[in-house]
C-alpha cells in the first residue's frame, strides 16, 4: 500500500508583482499566495505544518539539465522575455527588474516542482502551488512558460538515482486547458514517459508535431462542459493507468483554466467540475499506487486561486 502523507510546496515569493503592469495580462500574479491563504483559512495550521518552502531558486546547472545555453542566454533580453510572457510592455523594462520580479520567482517555482516530485516519492502526494510550465521546450519559451519545470524535475530525479532511466516509467497527466506542447517536444524519444493530455483543440498552441508524441490525446472543442469533460476523463483514465501501470511517479498538471469563466481556456467546466477532476485523478493514481506531484498550471481568472484551494482542501480532508 502506498503511504499517503500530503506535502505542500509553496513560497510567498512565488507571486509575480510589477506594480500593477501584470494586470494587463489575465493571469493573477498573486494567485499563489491567495491559494495558500484561502486553504489555510479552511484547514488551519495543519497546512502550515505540511508546507515546505523552496530554499532557493533553481540554479543554472539545474536548468541546463533540459535547456540549452543559447536559450538561457536569450532570456537576458527583455524583448524576448516579453514575447514569452505575452506582455509586450515588459520589453521596455530593465533586465535587472525582470530578473528579480519575473524570472527569479519562476525559478523558485521550478525548485518547487523539483521538491514536489521528490516529496511525492516519499509521501505519496505532493502539491507545488505553482509550476506546470508545459509550453516551455528545450530551446524555446512561449505561452507564459519560461522554464520546463516538469522535465527538469524528472531529469533531476534521474541524476540523483531516484528514478532510473530506461527502467522507471513516468506518467505525465496534463489536464490544463492548453495542449502541453513543451513537455511533449522534450519527451520525444524518451520511451519511459507516458503522456495523457486532455486539451481544447481550438486554442493555443495547436502544435501538431508535439501532438504526435501524446500517448493518449483527448482533444475537446471550445465550450465542453462538466458532462463532456468529466465523461471523457472517466472514459480514458482507466486505460491510461493500465498503460502506465507500475509507473514510479506521475506529474499532474492541474491547470484551472478549464474553468467556465477563464479568459483563455475556452472550456466550460464549473468549480465543482474542477474539484471532481482533481479528485478522480488523485484517487485513481493512489489506488494504482502511483505517487503524484501535482502542479497548478494555467488559470486566467480572478477565481483561479479558489479552485486551487478547493482541491488542496479536498486533499487534506481525504488524506490528513
Ligand atoms: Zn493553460
Amino acid at each position: 500500500m502506498l503511504c499517503v502523507e500530503p506535502v505542500v510546496v509553496y513560497s510567498p515569493d512565488y507571486d509575480l508583482s510589477l506594480w500593477g503592469i501584470e494586470r494587463l495580462h489575465p493571469f493573477d500574479g498573486r494567485k499563489f499566495s491567495r491559494a495558500w491563504r484561502e486553504t489555510h483559512r479552511v484547514i488551519g495550521d495543519t497546512l502550515a505544518r505540511r508546507t515546505i518552502r523552496p530554499p532557493r531558486p533553481a540554479e543554472r546547472h539545474e536548468l541546463l539539465a533540459i535547456h540549452t545555453e543559447e536559450y538561457l542566454n536569450k532570456l537576458r533580453s527583455p524583448r524576448y522575455l516579453a514575447q514569452v510572457i505575452e506582455l509586450p510592455v515588459l520589453a521596455a523594462l530593465p533586465m535587472r527588474l525582470l530578473e528579480s520580479r519575473v524570472l527569479k520567482p519562476m525559478r523558485l517555482a521550478v525548485m518547487g516542482t523539483m521538491m514536489a516530485a521528490r516529496e511525492a516519492l516519499r509521501h505519496g502526494v505532493a502539491v507545488n502551488i505553482a509550476g506546470g510550465y508545459h509550453h516551455a521546450s528545450r530551446e524555446k519559451g512561449e505561452g507564459f512558460c519560461v522554464y520546463a519545470d516538469i522535465n527538469i524535475a524528472i531529469e533531476t530525479l534521474r541524476r540523483s538515482g531516484e528514478l532510473i532511466a530506461g527502467q522507471d516509467k513516468v506518467l505525465i497527466i496534463d489536464l490544463d486547458a492548453h495542449q502541453g506542447n513543451g513537455h511533449e517536444r522534450i519527451s520525444a524519444g524518451d520511451p519511459d514517459i507516458f503522456i495523457f493530455d486532455i486539451y481544447n483543440r481550438d486554442i493555443f498552441p495547436q502544435d501538431r508535431e508535439a501532438r504526435a508524441r501524446i500517448d493518449r490525446a483527448v482533444p475537446l472543442s471550445s465550450g465542453a462542459d462538466d458532462e463532456t469533460y468529466i465523461g471523457q476523463l472517466r472514459r480514458h483514465l482507466p486505460a491510461v493507468i493500465r498503460a502506465a501501470s507500475g509507473a514510479k511517479i506521475a506529474l499532474y498538471i492541474a491547470g484551472t483554466d478549464i474553468y467556465e469563466r477563464d479568459l483563455l481556456g475556452g472550456l466550460c467546466v464549473s468549480p465543482e467540475g474542477i474539484r471532481a477532476r482533481d479528485r478522480i485523478v488523485l484517487e485513481a493514481l493512489i489506488a494504482a499506487e502511483i505517487p503524484v506531484a501535482m502542479l497548478t498550471g494555467g488559470g486566467y481568472s480572478r477565481e483561479s486561486y479558489r479552485h486551487i484551494a478547493n482541491s488542496l482542501c479536498y486533499i487534506f480532508e481525504k488524506w490528513v
